[in-house]
């Protein structure tokens, strides 16, 4: 303990301090005397590559229709219980109208996995009309499952320049304990699809469900290395809530109590942001359905994005991964206004009319040499004002 806290320090202070995969797990299983140490250094490493700016990402929750059946998520297909919707473009443009109005530059829109009928046109107009609206002032951001390379080529041309896909686990073998055996559940191809993203230009976000059953804690330290390997330019990952309509429900004593899920979901987001400096992480609403102070303390561990809902009400609540679902408040300038003044709390700035790109995907093109060819459309680059 007394070792892993001295490394702590030292990457507190800017010294360089390489964390080993037995480091990641003993710090997940450590006592509490850890997290001092723990959040010290990440809020330290986050000052030092991103400042305290706090972006947002306003969420839209365009369709709950799925063809998947994940054995944790309440959006399953085969879940008799949920209203199935999809909104119209008008409605997903009067959501993102609203949210620029008010100051958002990034926007999320996001659905289960659907494919066929006309969904992918409708999504590539709506990209294609907010790049003709507000040309390269915002950042369309995509999570819309697993789909086909053409299918997310056409869909980066048409105006995406983000795009989400958690990949739940990197543990193969847990992987297929909570998804079917179905053929479209297959952690290589989410895999791919990941990699595929990060090829061609994405700002490629994943993340994993933390504190499910049968997950240890090396897992974790697995996951984290996964994605450093990805190399990720966005993070966004959350505990594990049980929905009783769910196969996971039936198992929902093997999994650790939900303190302890908050507890390893900072954890994670801390030492994320220690190996992953300068990406963006997000606080996510999971966290915050179970702390109230989930985004104060999402913020402390490393996390520098805050996702407002801009859902319609009347679709919110079919839009129903887990039981309990909540929010900083109901409308979106009182979650701006409420939004703001938990940030000061915790010493971070809300920031309005950034889109926040995070810093990392600006240097990989560098590095990748992207910019020698010129960058896509939407490819600003730093751009935190
Ligand atoms: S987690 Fe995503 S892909 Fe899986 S059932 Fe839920 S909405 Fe569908």
């Amino acid at each position: 303990m007394k070792f892993l806290e001295g490394k702590l320090d030292d990457i507190a202070a800017g010294r360089e301090a390489p964390l080993s995969r037995r480091d990641l797990t003993d710090i997940l299983e450590s006592g509490p005397g850890i997290d001092g140490p723990l959040f010290r250094a990440a809020s330290a490493v986050l000052g030092r590559n991103s400042g305290p700016g706090v972006y947002l990402r306003g969420i839209i929750e365009i369709s709950n229709a799925c063809q998947k059946n994940c054995f944790y998520c309440g959006l399953r297909r085969d879940n008799p219980g949920v209203a199935r919707y999809r909104m119209n473009s008008r409605e997903v443009m009067e959501a993102l109208t609203h949210g620029w109005n008010a100051g958002l530059r990034s926007f999320l829109l996001q659905s289960g996995e659907r494919l066929g009928g006309d969904f992918i046109e409708e999504v590539c107009a709506i990209l294609a009309e907010c790049r003709s609206r507000w040309g390269d002032s915002v950042r369309m951001v995509l999570s819309l499952g697993e789909l086909p390379a053409d299918v997310l080529d056409r869909l980066r041309e048409a105006g995406g320049s983000r795009y989400l896909l958690r990949i739940e686990t990197s543990d193969r073998g847990l992987y297929d304990r909570v998804h079917p055996c179905d053929g479209i559940h297959d952690w290589s191809a989410r895999d791919a699809c990941l990699r595929h993203l990060r090829a061609t230009g994405w700002q490629t976000g994943s993340g994993v469900l933390i504190g499910f059953p049968w997950q240890t804690a090396s897992v974790l330290a697995g996951d984290l290395e996964y994605l450093v390997d990805l190399d990720i330019d966005m993070c966004g990952m959350g505990p594990w809530i049980e929905h009783k309509d769910t196969p996971l429900d039936k198992v929902r004593e093997q999994a650790p109590p939900r303190a302890r899920r908050v507890s390893l979901t900072l954890r994670m987001i801390a030492l994320l942001r220690i190996l992953m400096p300068d990406i963006n992480i997000s606080a996510t609403t999971a966290l915050q359905t179970l702390d109230e102070e989930g985004l104060e303390k999402g913020l402390e561990a490393g996390g520098n994005v805050f996702m407002p809902n801009l859902t319609p009400p009347g679709y919110r609540a079919d839009y129903n991964l887990y039981e309990g679902k909540t929010a900083v408040a109901d409308d979106l300038e009182s979650m701006i206004t409420e939004g703001r003044k938990r940030c000061e709390s915790v010493r971070r700035l809300l920031v309005l009319g950034d889109p926040g790109d995070p810093l990392h995907y600006g240097r990989r093109l560098a590095t990748e040499g992207w910019m020698s060819g010129g960058a896509a459309p939407g490819d600003a680059i730093g751009g935190r004002g």
